[in-house]
């Protein structure tokens, strides 16, 4: 059954809207899902008088649980055990509930993420198949693209990791489609209380590593991967899948006045990786013969991810408060530029 996992995709991407709930002390002004209902397709804003309104493949609104969301995912989640090559991104402005939707407290059942459900899913569904004579082992690996930088969030030794030398991290894809990043830390997982403490260790090693931790990870990239190697012992069959779990830098556009320096460097890094993205999504939406897929690390890591039978899902994350709703709108605009 699991290996007849058919989806229903419009061209292999899809995109989901998710309005996070309002916090202590914030005013909101997002009407949320047209249908009043706390998973619908369409969503309205009000801005500067105007109307706007956009359609998904699925919008949840503030009630939606991490369960909610989570049931609406599994499936492409699932299909990497198939041997498809899976990406999920969560999008949005700093604030709008990425970190939350990804990862949020993987220690607390009802505030778990995509990543930790995605993997105890894995998991389970991949020893439920022991059954049928398939052996699967699983290798996960954690980074960073900072400022166009590759950074090891799995690396023990975190100074050499923050070292950022040019000739570290050299991205390679072999012919069959395997991305290899030099020295990049590789972890063999054959459980989900490994990977919770690997989750648990890279947050660690985000938190210590540097100063200003939390602007610093709203301007990067955090990219998650599970490769996952099949062998069907009775039938010889093999597949290789890949889940790739994205949280992207904070899509705000940030005071361009006020930037120079080390600030304008990385604002003109997350724009540029950022309409990378997009540019690429939209080409292969469009069937477009020249992919940019070289243009940013991002895309370039991703390249096999993307396109061909591989399956993408974008988030695209929102604040409901009534002073995120210009950047709300951008970050509409973006994610119906890619649906
Ligand atoms: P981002 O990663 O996009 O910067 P966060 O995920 O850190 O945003 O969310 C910002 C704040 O909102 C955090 O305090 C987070 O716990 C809270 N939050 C986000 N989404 C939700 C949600 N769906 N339900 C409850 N709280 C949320
Ligand atoms: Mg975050």
């Amino acid at each position: 059954k699991l290996h007849n996992t058919i989806l229903e995709l419009k061209g292999n991407i899809r995109v989901f809207c998710r309005v996070r709930p309002l916090l202590p002390n914030e005013s909101g002004a997002v009407s949320y899902p047209k249908s009043g209902e706390n998973i619908g397709r369409g969503i309205e804003l009000m801005h500067n008088g105007q109307a706007y309104s956009f359609t998904f493949d699925k919008v949840f609104d503030h009630s939606a649980s991490q369960e909610h969301v989570f049931i609406e995912i599994s499936q492409l989640v699932q299909s990497a055990l198939d041997g498809y090559k899976v990406c999920i991104f969560a999008y949005g402005q700093t604030g709008s509930g990425k970190t939350h939707t990804m990862m949020g407290n993987p220690e607390l059942q009802d505030q778990k993420g995509m990543i930790p459900r995605s993997l105890e899913q894995i998991f389970q569904a991949s020893q439920a198949l022991n059954s049928q004579g398939w052996k699967y082992k699983m290798q996960a690996s954690l980074l960073e693209i900072y400022n166009e930088t590759i950074r090891d969030l799995l690396a023990v030794n975190r100074t050499s990791a923050h070292d950022g030398g040019s000739s570290k991290y050299i991205i390679k894809h072999d012919a069959s489609g395997n991305t290899h990043v030099s020295d990049l830390t590789v972890v063999d997982v054959t459980s989900i209380n490994e990977v919770s403490s690997l989750l648990r260790r890279a947050a660690q090693s985000r938190s210590v590593g540097r100063t200003h931790m939390n602007e610093e990870s709203s301007r990067s990239h955090c990219v998650f991967t599970l490769r996952i190697f099949g062998v069907n012992e009775g039938t010889d069959q093999q597949v290789q899948g890949v889940l790739n779990l994205i949280d992207l830098a904070g899509s705000e556009r940030l005071n361009k006045s006020g930037a120079t320096g080390d600030r304008l460097k990385e604002t003109q890094a997350i724009n540029k990786s950022l309409s990378c993205l997009s540019d690429v999504i939209f080409s292969i939406a469009k069937k477009e013969e020249h992919v940019p897929f070289r243009n940013s690390k991002l895309t370039y890591l991703l390249q096999p991810c993307l396109g061909g039978d591989s399956k993408t899902l974008m988030f695209v994350n929102l604040s409901p408060e009534a002073s995120s709703t210009g950047e709300s709108i951008c970050s509409l605009r973006f994610a119906a530029r890619v649906n």
